[in-house]
């Protein structure tokens, strides 16, 4: 990624096709596919990118089981085709995981479960579809001709030592046997600045900390909130991609409110544990109060816990997981493993709310659709928000498709041919001493190619070289190559968003002993040339994010 200082300049000098606003997954996409169909492209972020719903979500880039219930087919059906098309595109960073969903103390598994699993797989797997339909649907997917993408195999039913073998956690609730399927996998900030990186490639110019303020007839106004300075950004077209906040951005002339969306936040809670207390080497579906169920996923060597879904009517810029959240998952773990994990014993906590698109009706936030919605006003803003991790490019294919009607241009979307990052395999990287080797690992699922320069820079002083958290593989190098590569600021974007310690292990280095702000503080300093005065108010700002975002569960 060019600089920040770079992308101001060129924000300001150059006139765009196309303004973004908003850098989270529908952001990154709308820009990726604009400036893939020949439009010039910037994209705005008020914040960090990925610092709102798309670095707190489940992870899962999934069909969502839980919308058969809902009868929303259509979706799921959708989702299941980019989770597909995903494996193929960024296959480092979007991996199947196995999930299971057991039956214990005799009891067999849930016939529901059963029926469910059976129209996931006819609705995800080519073959079960018929040899011509699977063809037609991986070409429109895939965007090239006849070629089978990833699909996982049907789901099975398993036996009790299976179910242990993949839920160590489980074997003292001595389950019966289990249904065994399949989902996918991903570090959603991760996939963020991925898909930011391919739209840059293809001539997008990306900011962070840029907030758009109005529009403009010529564009829009903009703050740099580094600096305070405004800025007149000239563009064609603006693409409202901002989630959460869709329904703050809007033009003084609207002629009618169906033109612009209500948004309707309801606040997700997830929570981690180390492996140790909560083994893990597949996913379990856990049933939880209120008929529901939550996820308990291994991820990034931590077990993960989630997700809460309930309306949220407070600050969004700062999402605390509610205490009543936490309890809540707390509960439903113990009761299935049957463990006696209390709130000391969790590693982090961390809450997003979704940018569910109110109809005006009175469902609970769990039964509200997650299609996506797209709203033009009269003005020509174009807003695209609801919607879902996994459906992302589907979004911004929305968005785009719209300019490219309105322009009345011939330019197909192309997204679904552009891979996102480059597979390596590990064992071709060339770590400096000292780097450990589940650290070479992490980094080629990470970074895929990109991880050789990230190791060129941990090369450059033994102490880069060095895990930035004992036990856990993310290296200091990280902070130093995200600083010059990836517009990361602060110690939190470093923390939260291009590393993932503070959702691992909010507590410990959000403790008043830890080390490890300091720590990446100091490499960010000489990467940014900050004094001791501001590498200390570094420090403190971090404190005073971890605190509002409550990642340490204080
Ligand atoms: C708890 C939870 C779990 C979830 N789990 C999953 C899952 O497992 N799988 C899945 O597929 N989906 C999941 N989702 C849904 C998914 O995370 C969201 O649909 C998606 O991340 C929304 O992305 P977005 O880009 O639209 O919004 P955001 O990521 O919120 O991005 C909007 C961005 O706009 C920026 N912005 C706002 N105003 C301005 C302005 N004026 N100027 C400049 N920038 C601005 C914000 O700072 C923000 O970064 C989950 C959601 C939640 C809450």
């Amino acid at each position: 990624m060019i600089s920040r200082g770079q992308a101001l300049e060129a924000l300001t000098g150059e006139r765009f096709d196309v303004a973004v606003i908003g850098g989270g997954i529908t952001g990154a996409g709308v820009a990726l596919d604009a400036a893939t169909r020949g439009y010039s492209v910037a994209l705005l972020e008020k914040s960090d990118y990925a610092s709102g719903t798309s670095s707190r979500s489940s992870k899962l880039v999934h069909g969502g089981l839980r919308y058969l219930r809902t009868f929303d087919l259509g979706l799921v059906r959708e989702a299941l085709l980019e989770r597909q098309l995903m494996v193929k595109l960024a296959p480092h960073l979007v991996t199947p995981v196995k999930l299971v969903v057991a039956a214990l103390e005799g009891a067999r598994p849930d016939r529901l479960f059963g029926i469910g699993l059976n129209m996931y797989d006819v609705m995800a797997t080519p073959s079960l579809r018929g040899r011509r339909s699977a063809r037609r649907a991986s070409a429109t997917a895939s965007g090239q001709d006849g070629e089978v993408d990833w699909s996982p195999p049907r789901h099975r039913l398993i036996g009790a030592e299976e179910v242990v073998a993949l839920l160590p956690a489980l074997a003292a609730r001595q389950p019966t046997g289990g249904y065994l399927f399949y989902d996918c996998q991903t570090d959603d900030a991760r996939l963020v600045l991925t898909v930011l990186g391919e739209a840059e490639r293809f001539g997008a110019i990306c900011a962070n900390r840029v907030e758009a303020v109005e529009l403009t007839v010529e564009g829009l106004l903009a703050r740099d909130l580094e600096t305070g300075a405004e800025l007149d950004v000239t563009a064609e077209n603006v693409v409202n991609a901002t989630g959460v906040w869709a329904d703050r951005i809007r033009p003084d002339e609207l002629h009618s409110e169906a033109e612009v969306p209500v948004v309707r936040p309801s606040r997700g809670t997830h929570i981690t544990i180390a492996q140790s207390d909560l083994p893990l080497i597949a996913g379990a579906v856990v049933p939880a109060d209120g008929g529901r169920f939550i996820f308990a996923l291994p991820w990034l060597g931590r077990s993960l816990l989630g997700t809460t879904d309930n309306n949220y009517s407070g600050d969004i810029d700062h999402v605390k997981p509610s205490a009543q959240d936490v309890d809540y998952l707390l509960k439903a773990t113990n009761a299935f493993f049957g463990t006696e994990l209390g709130v000391d014993d969790l590693s982090g906590a961390y809450a997003g709310v979704r940018p569910l698109i109110s109809s005006g009706d009175t469902r609970k936030s769990v039964d509200i659709s997650r299609k996506a919605e797209l709203y033009e006003t009269s003005s020509g803003l174009i807003t695209i928000t609801g919607g879902k991790l996994t459906t992302w490019r589907r979004m911004a294919k929305m968005a785009v498709d719209r300019l490219v009607e309105r322009d009345g241009r011939n330019a197909p979307c192309r997204t679904a041919e552009i891979p996102l990052g480059q597979p390596i395999d590990p064992a071709a990287l060339n770590p400096p001493e000292g780097v450990p080797p589940e650290s070479v690992v992490a980094l080629a699922a990470r970074y895929g190619h990109a991880a050789e320069p990230v190791l060129a820079v941990a090369a450059e002083r033994g102490e880069l070289a060095q895990p930035i958290l004992p036990g856990l593989p993310d290296l200091l190098a990280e902070a130093a190559f995200s600083a010059r590569h990836e517009q990361a600021a602060t110690v939190g974007d470093v923390l939260l968003r291009r590393t993932r310690l503070g959702l691992l292990a909010g507590r410990e280095l959000s403790g008043p002993d830890s080390d490890v702000p300091r720590r990446v503080a100091q490499v960010l300093a000489r990467e940014h040339g900050w004094g001791e005065r501001r590498t200390e108010e570094e420090i403190d700002r971090f404190e005073q994010e971890a605190a509002a975002e409550g990642i340490g569960l204080r």
